[in-house]
């Protein structure tokens, strides 16, 4: 599933190559991937005929803007990709959403299993129709906290680490593979409580956080074995084969040459290494 390093890998290259173009032809074959709009006519005609004016991300959310003052929001689900395709290209059964450009490319939303929705709305009711964006916690890139506030919002919760980082009300944008490599990277294990860290071990998790995401949107996000995440050229990222813990159960830490363990909780794995990380 997309988390933020690539939701923001596919922002950038939207904004470099689509900004300040104009939609000119919007097809709809699966309405399932427009599913809040009544009709697919309605999604249609909110779009065609606008040019995109600027990119904006929000935890796993892509806002784009459109001259209209509307945002096309895009949420990539589990398998969800946004392609950039010549129109020459053929077009395989799960695109369901293609947007034609005047004078450039074709950008196609490609969704396997169809968790993923395109909608367009207007900014004042964005927050409305996605309740989750009205109770997004700080964005790790956007928002800068300083140690004092990150530990007492570490006090406040009361709860163990890597859920917390999965919460999406506390920090936006981390799910099961960053939270495994940020509190690796911070040397905790993931089932430590959040009210109980030294300010030593409070820095070191806000200093990981924040350079996991960043190396991870330098190499253009994690394909896993299943290669759904795309970039917008249809390649597969280059942070997979950076990760420390994720995935690689049995294999030796890149650090202490210790095998990486894999437990099991809440139906979600969690990778790490028993001696790196306390
Ligand atoms: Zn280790």
């Amino acid at each position: 599933m997309p988390e933020l390093p690539e939701v923001e890998t596919i922002r950038r290259d939207i904004d470099k190559e689509f900004v300040n173009k104009r939609i000119r032809k919007v097809d709809v074959t699966g309405g399932r991937s427009v599913r809040r709009h009544q009709t697919i006519a309605d999604f249609v005609s909110r779009i065609e005929g606008r040019k995109l004016v600027s990119t904006r991300r929000r935890g796993k959310y892509l806002l784009l803007r459109l001259d209209s003052g509307d945002v096309l929001v895009v949420h990539l689900g589990m398998s969800g990709q946004m392609l950039r395709a010549s129109p020459k290209e053929p077009i395989g059964k799960h695109a369901h959403v293609v947007l034609t450009f005047v004078g450039a490319p074709q950008l196609r939303f490609v969704d396997p299993r169809t968790f993923g929705e395109l909608f367009v709305t207007a900014p004042e009711k964005l927050e409305e129709e996605v309740p989750e964006l009205a109770h997004l916690g700080f964005d790790p890139l956007d928002d800068q906290l300083t140690w004092t506030r990150f530990a007492e919002m570490l006090m406040a919760r009361r709860t163990k680490l890597k859920p917390l980082l999965m919460d999406q009300k506390f920090v936006a944008g981390i799910g099961n593979l960053y939270a495994d490599e940020i509190l690796f990277g911070a040397g905790l294990r993931h089932d430590r409580n959040s009210d109980n860290l030294t300010p030593q071990e409070i820095r070191r998790l806000y200093r990981s956080m924040v350079e996991t995401l960043q190396e991870a949107i330098k190499h253009r996000g994690s394909s896993l074995a299943d290669e759904q995440y795309r970039d917008l050229f249809g390649d597969v990222g280059e942070y997979q084969g950076l990760h420390n813990v994720y995935a690689r159960e049995g294999e030796p830490c890149r650090r202490c040459r210790s095998t990486i363990v894999r437990t099991r909780a809440n139906q979600r794995s969690s990778y790490f290494c028993p001696h790196c990380q306390i």
